[in-house]
C-alpha cells in the first residue's frame, strides 16, 4: 500500500474515532445530568471531589499508554469540568436572561406598553424646579401625546454646591402636573429609605447611573411592586447592568426597564459615549425592555435627532429626552435640554421618518 493511501485510511479511522468519542462524551454528559438531578432531589452537593479522585485513580491504573498518567488525568479532568459546567450553566442563568424567559417582558404604565414593539417617549425636565415650570412643560408635552413624564426631585450632582433637587416637594409637584395632564411619573430615588415614601408619588422608580451598583437601593426597589427604570452606570459593563437588574428581579419585582445612557470614554465631543451596541446586545441577552437616554448620553441637542433614529433603528423600546420650558435658566443640565418648540420639531421629525411606528432591527 502506498504511503498516501495508508494516510488516507488512517484519516478515515481518526474521523470515525472522533465521532465515537463525541458520542461517548455526549452519553456521559447525559448521565452526569441525570445524576445531577438525583443529587438535587436528595439535596446533596453536585461536585464530589472524592468520587472524582476515585475515577481519576481508576483511569490511571488502567492506562494502557501511549499517554503518560498526567496527560490522562488532565484529559479526564477537562471532561469532568465540562460536565459540571453544564449543570452550573443551567443554575447560573439569570432571571433577567432570555435563557430563563424567551418572550419579551412588556411593562404597562398609564396605558403605555414599554417593550411591546411600539417605541415610547419619556420626556420632561432634568429637575423639577417650580410649579410654573412643570405646568408649562406638562402642557407642551401633552400636545405631543406624551404619557410618561420625567423630572428629578432628588438630583445626584457632581458638586455638592449645585442644585440638589426639591426632594419630596419636587415629587409632589411632578405628581400634580402628571395628574393634571394625564401622565405617569418617572422620578429618581437615591436613598433606600425613600423608596417606600416614593410609592405615593411615582409610577416608575428611576435608579440613576450613579446608583446602579447601590445594592441596598436595588434591594429596596426589588422589595416593592412598582416598575423600575434602571440606568446603566457610566463605568458599568453590560453584564454588570444585568446583574444590577437581577438584584431587583430576584426579590420579586419583575418590572424592570433597562436604560443605556452613555458610558465614560476618552471622547470629549459628547458628554458620554452612547454605547449603541449595548441595545441589541441587551435585547438578545435579556427579555427586559431597553430604552436609550439620548440627552445624557450625548449632552448635545444638535445630534439628538440622528441619535434618536439610531437608537430606534437598533431596537430600543423607547427614548428619554429632557425638555425644559427655558433651558438657559434651568437649575441643572441647562445646555442639553430641548425647549418646547425644539421638542415639537424633534417629534415631528421622528413621526415623519416612521421610527415611532416601531421598526424591526
Ligand atoms: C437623570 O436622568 O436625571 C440623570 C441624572 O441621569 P443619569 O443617572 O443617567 O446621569
Ligand atoms: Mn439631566
Amino acid at each position: 500500500m502506498k504511503t498516501s493511501e495508508r494516510m488516507e485510511e488512517i484519516r478515515l479511522q481518526l474521523d470515525e474515532i472522533n465521532l465515537e468519542i463525541l458520542g461517548l462524551l455526549s452519553r456521559r454528559a447525559e448521565l452526569v445530568q441525570e445524576i445531577g438531578e438525583l443529587k438535587k432531589q436528595k439535596g446533596t452537593e453536585r461536585f464530589d471531589p472524592i468520587r472524582e479522585k476515585e475515577m481519576l485513580d481508576n483511569l490511571v491504573e488502567a492506562n494502557p499508554g501511549p499517554f503518560d498518567d498526567n496527560t490522562v488525568r488532565h484529559l479526564f479532568k477537562q471532561i469532568f469540568q465540562a460536565s459540571l459546567g453544564l449543570m452550573e450553566e443551567e443554575k447560573k442563568a439569570l432571571l433577567v436572561s432570555r435563557k430563563k424567559q424567551a418572550q419579551d417582558t412588556v411593562i404597562e404604565i398609564n396605558g403605555v406598553r414599554i417593550g411591546g414593539g411600539q417605541p415610547v417617549i419619556i420626556a420632561g425636565p432634568c429637575s423639577v424646579e417650580t410649579r410654573e415650570q412643570m405646568d408649562t412643560v406638562g402642557a407642551g408635552l401633552q400636545m405631543q401625546g406624551i404619557k410618561l413624564l420625567r423630572g428629578g426631585a432628588y438630583k445626584p450632582r457632581t458638586s455638592p454646591y449645585d442644585f440638589q433637587g426639591l426632594g419630596k416637594k419636587g415629587l409632589e409637584l411632578i405628581r400634580q402636573t402628571a395628574d393634571k395632564y394625564g401622565m405617569a411619573v418617572i422620578s429618581e430615588i437615591v436613598s433606600p429609605s425613600d423608596i417606600e415614601m416614593s410609592l405615593d408619588y411615582v409610577d416608575v422608580i428611576q435608579i440613576g447611573a450613579r446608583n446602579m451598583q447601590n445594592f441596598e437601593l436595588l434591594k429596596e426597589a426589588g422589595n416593592v411592586r412598582k416598575p423600575v427604570l434602571l440606568k446603566r452606570g457610566m463605568s458599568a459593563t453590560i453584564e454588570e447592568l444585568l446583574f444590577a437588574a437581577e438584584y431587583i428581579v430576584s426579590r420579586g419585582n419583575e418590572r424592570v426597564i433597562l436604560c443605556e445612557r452613555g458610558i465614560r470614554t476618552y471622547e470629549k465631543a459628547t458628554r458620554n459615549t452612547l454605547d449603541i451596541s449595548a441595545v441589541p446586545i441587551l435585547k438578545q441577552e435579556s427579555h427586559l425592555p431597553v430604552i436609550v437616554d439620548i440627552t445624557h448620553s450625548t449632552g448635545r441637542k444638535d445630534i439628538m435627532f440622528p441619535i434618536a433614529k439610531a437608537a430606534l433603528a437598533v431596537g430600543a423600546d423607547g427614548l428619554i429626552v429632557e425638555v425644559h420650558p427655558e433651558p438657559s435658566v434651568a437649575l441643572s443640565d441647562a445646555k442639553q435640554q430641548m425647549d418646547i418648540p425644539e421638542f415639537n420639531r424633534f417629534m415631528k421629525g421622528l413621526q415623519e421618518s416612521g421610527y415611532l411606528q416601531g421598526v424591526s432591527p
